[in-house]
């Protein structure tokens, strides 16, 4: 399938493709080839506002619909998504230049979350305590809030749709969405299934371009929750103008994740998830394995194995079936990947032993922005190819004396997003279950993304405040509780009975000679 000649990206507010209140447009590029494929709008606040109008509007016969026909909804999604998973997978292949291969990945695992969100008449459920004193009932009920926004990063701009969209109106909310304007194509895409479905005007707007549009979130009070993907800079801005504004966040942030290699690993097993985690989407993922930390016995062994897996790997444009890693998302991320090498080289003074830079390409696809896998050893905790997120196909080797070594290094790391151990031992895998200080941890598993029924998220700077995605965690985060006292005491004496057949007290309700009372 091939994507549009020119991609013209336009807002979509109250159920309407949009054009006013934008500030310009800047262009869309395929990083496979660097060329420009089409134009983003730089939308100004006042068309967040009216997002939000269209959003507040909309809210109250949202949440009053009965929640099966909400549901309905989200099955239609599901379904248009099915049907049309291959021109989804397409746009995020285009402009975000993830695989193809990769790219279908992420559409099913939309689809999946929404199988997930689905249940919301079951997961919404509150709670009820009886007797709490005499006819006295405590019940907990779950309730939508109103209007949520959030910002997607440029990595993963369909699954970041799946962790906020699907629950937050699944449960009663409306939502306005601002993708990355890197990689925008999805959602346009998704615009027009949420008109093919019918979905009511107002109750997902999106509204495209840089910060600019988010500045009118804090201050409006009909925003009632803000949920960011991306940056710990940006999760730390929005937390402190959110915070300040008092709405409830949801904000996951960056991350530099460790593999760690036992001396017990199964080599197949650990060389076919290195290459997926370390290489996948380029390594432009917040779970990518980018600190690899192997023991003696098999540190040299390791090195050996992994530089000549990483030199088979084919790379080239994102749409190529036969390809390994694709681009990164922009001249200017090759260029900011590119020095951190550099700084590995010269200022780290780590062993380069597989430079990826410049690697070959066809001459059709020379523009695109390609790294190629690379790898350095001898690296120690202080250097900044260990404490940096580099965001691209960069692997930085550490020799560790034993598995207390590399949970003490992940211990010190400021970011705590995962971290995965090869290994076949119980103790060593329940031992590091136990204490890797990171929020997913992954076992002979090279990216430990938790299943749309388990909550996922990081802890330390990958996740500014509490809040996590999906799951159970998603339904708490788009509902507030409210909890009700129920007395049930009957109106008068005498003309009520309890289920015994004895009189009940007036007003209190307590059965006279049933209870102690
Ligand atoms: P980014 O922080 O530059 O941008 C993320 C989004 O925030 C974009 O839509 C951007 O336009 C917007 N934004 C930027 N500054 C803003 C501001 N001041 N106020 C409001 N919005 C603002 O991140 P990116 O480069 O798009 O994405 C890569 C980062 O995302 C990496 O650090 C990666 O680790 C992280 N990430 C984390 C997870 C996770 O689950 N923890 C998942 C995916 C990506």
């Amino acid at each position: 399938m091939k994507p549009p000649e020119f991609i013209r990206i336009r807002n979509y507010i109250d159920g309407t493709w949009c054009d006013q209140d934008t500030a310009g447009a800047i262009p869309l590029y395929n990083p496979s080839d660097g060329t420009v494929i089409g134009e983003v709008p730089l939308s100004t606040a006042a068309a967040s506002t009216a997002a939000i109008a269209s959003a507040h509007a909309a809210y109250d016969p949202w949440r009053r619909l009965p929640i099966g026909r909400r549901v309905k909804f989200l099955f239609d999604l599901r379904r248009a998504m099915d049907e049309r998973r291959e021109e989804l997978a397409v746009a995020i292949a285009v402009d975000q230049a993830k695989h193809i291969s990769e790219a279908r990945g992420e559409v099913q695992r939309v689809v999946e979350i929404i199988e997930t969100a689905c249940s919301i008449p079951t997961l919404i459920q509150g709670e009820t305590l009886e007797q709490i004193g005499a006819n006295i009932v405590g019940r907990v009920v779950r309730q939508p809030l109103g209007v949520f926004c959030g910002v997607a990063p440029f990595n993963f701009p369909a699954l970041v749709f799946g962790w906020f969209i699907p629950f937050a109106i699944g449960v009663g909310n409306t939502f306005v969405f601002k993708p990355s304007p890197q990689s925008p194509f999805f959602m346009h895409k998704m615009c027009e299934i949420f008109g093919q479905i019918g979905l009511p005007p107002g109750v997902v707007n999106v509204v495209n371009g840089d910060h600019v549009p988010t500045t009118a979130w804090y201050d409006d009070p009909r925003v009632r929750g803000i949920c960011m993907v991306g940056s710990s800079p940006t999760a730390r801005r929005i937390a402190e103008a959110a915070g300040r504004a008092g709405k409830r966040t949801m904000l996951l942030g960056g991350a530099k994740n460790y593999l760690v290699a036992m001396e017990d690993l199964q080599w197949d097993l650990f060389i076919e998830n290195y290459l997926n985690s370390c290489y996948g989407s380029a390594g432009q993922r917040c779970l990518a394995g980018s600190i690899v930390a192997a023991v003696p016995e098999i540190h040299d062994e390791l090195v050996e194995r992994i530089v000549a897996a990483s030199r088979k790997m084919k790379i080239g444009s994102a749409l190529d079936p036969d390809v390994h890693v694709g681009p990164v998302i922009s001249a200017e991320a090759k260029a900011r990947i590119e020095a951190a090498i550099d700084t590995g080289v010269t200022r780290d003074k780590a062993t380069l032993v597989l430079d990826g830079r410049n690697p070959a390409v066809p001459e059709a696809i020379r523009g695109g922005y390609y790294v190629g896998p690379t790898i350095f050893t001898g690296a120690t905790p202080e250097m900044t190819i260990v404490q940096n997120e580099i965001f691209g196909p960069v692997v930085a080797v550490m020799k560790i004396r034993d598995l207390d070594h590399a949970l003490e290094l992940i211990r010190g790391q400021e970011v705590g997003n995962g971290a995965c151990i090869f290994t076949q031992s119980l103790y060593y895998t329940e031992k590091f279950i136990a204490e890797a200080d990171v929020g997913m941890v992954g076992v002979n598993v090279g990216v430990p993304a938790p299943h749309p029924y388990l909550p996922f998220g990081g802890i330390k700077q990958s996740l500014v405040g509490t809040d996590k995605a999906q799951g159970k965690d998603g339904i708490d985060f788009f509902t507030q509780n409210k909890v009700a006292t129920v007395r049930f005491a009957p109106p008068a004496a005498g003309r009520h009975q309890a289920s015994c057949g004895k009189e009940v007290a007036p007003k209190t309700g307590a059965v006279k000679s049933c209870t102690a009372s």
